[in-house]
């Protein structure tokens, strides 16, 4: 199997680091400068690999393999969350680029080919997976001209113009060349390295449903309502999720998360009882089936509430997306590599956070690698992987790969 550099890959990823660099992490979101400079960066390595390279009209990056037959497809995104962590991205973009070099510097599999590619705003500054979605053809000029950074408003064109890759032919997935496509992402939980592992082989990514709950009671005075005839929104919507809680438990899934990210009180006043109370209500799981009998007891207890109590209660389902299931035989090559380099030390699990992977996985056969987050922490400055942990992932994830290759 060829053996990857791992000084190569360490360095490659703390030279990542310096663009944007903040305390421990970096702050570097999509098409900020220190992005731009990375993304530069970056397709110069490819270049230097022998990776024909080139930088999109959406800041996605892919850098061909000249070798012939299938490919393996490869990679990750550069850009950060705010003040966030260094290897959120920038170590599936290593990984990706370090198989393609040890695979083609060692003799035995030198004829094999991995194109690497870095998607753009993963991240979701500008928009959701703009970068993935492009690739797979799912984003139009439109989509672009609309686009504005969450942050500071600036659009996505005048970025795009400001790095002098507005306009530019996007590159567009061609399915006939790949035989498979491979993400390694940091684990951001701590499910490894609670359960002293050092390898995630990732069976699906979850499917995210949205929930919205309205609550429609009755404003009136804090002071001069009675208990006994007051119509409290708020009060009901907390009770409801209450309920919900209680309840999940019994019936969830053994990885299943729900979420009340926002509840909203109307007029949200110190001496007024609010008449509406809106709560956005997320579920995430991985099987489809725990999703419908979830969301099944979800609107038998929203209809309970609404019979029983003294508030109109509402449930507005806004989104339901599916799981991504990662390939079988793919699944397998991982496991095999990671026997072999860490014998015992992997599990199969799926990812509660989304990918990039995502959108690849109803066009190519798909795969995902995880490595320990020290402490489970991601999103933050802190975020970390042990060097050892790094490196043995890039082993793993390149002998899949060429495994997958031979095949
Ligand atoms: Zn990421």
């Amino acid at each position: 199997m060829p053996a990857i550099n791992p000084e190569r890959v360490l360095s490659d990823l703390r030279t990542l680091a310096t663009f944007g660099a903040y305390k421990t992490g970096v702050h570097r979101p999509t098409l900020s400068a220190p992005d731009i400079a990375a993304r530069e960066w970056f397709a110069q390595r490819m270049t230097e690999a022998k990776l024909d390279a080139s930088i999109d009209g959406i800041a996605n990056i892919l850098g061909r393999s000249r070798a012939p037959g299938r490919k393996a497809l490869a990679g990750s995104h550069l850009e950060s969350q705010n003040h966030a962590g260094w290897l959120d991205g920038p170590l599936g973009c290593v990984y990706a680029l370090e198989a393609a070099r040890a695979i083609s510097e060692d003799p035995v599999t030198a004829d094999l080919g991995v194109d690497v590619v870095v998607f753009c705003d993963e991240e979701g500054h500008f928009g959701s997976f703009l970068g993935s979605r492009s690739f797979i053809g799912r984003v139009e000029e439109s989509d672009i001209d609309a686009a504005r950074d969450a942050t500071d408003g600036r659009p996505m064109r005048a970025a795009l113009t400001a790095a002098g890759w507005a306009g530019r032919p996007r590159h567009v997935i061609d399915r006939a060349r790949y035989a498979a496509f491979f993400e390694a992402h940091i684990e951001q939980g701590d499910t490894l390295e609670s359960a002293r592992l050092r390898i995630g082989v990732v069976t699906a990514i979850v499917a995210i449903w949205q929930y919205r709950l309205t609550v429609t009671g009755e404003q009136n005075h804090a002071g001069t309502t009675s208990m006994a005839r007051r119509r409290d929104a708020g009060l009901a919507l907390v009770q409801l999720l209450g309920a919900i809680d209680r309840r999940f438990p019994q019936i969830c899934g053994e990885r299943t998360v729900w979420t009340t990210g926002r509840i909203a009180l109307d007029p949200g006043a110190k001496s007024i009882i609010p008449g509406k109370a809106e709560a956005l209500f997320q579920l995430r799981d991985a099987d489809p089936k725990v999703l419908d009998r979830l969301d099944a007891e979800l609107n038998a207890l929203v209809r309970d509430a609404d019979e029983r109590g003294r508030c109109k209660v509402a449930l507005e389902r806004l989104s339901a997306s599916r799981p991504a299931l990662m390939d079988e035989a793919l699944q397998a090559a991982l496991d095999r590599a990671a026997e072999r380099h860490a014998p015992g030390a992997h599990i199969r699990m799926p990812s509660g956070a989304g990918h990039d992977t995502q959108w690849l996985a109803p066009l190519l056969p798909s795969a995902m690698l995880f490595v320990p987050s020290i402490g489970g922490i991601s999103h933050h400055w802190t975020e970390n992987t042990s060097d050892e942990d790094i490196v043995l992932g890039a082993q793993v994830f390149t002998d899949a790969i060429a495994d997958v290759l031979r095949a």
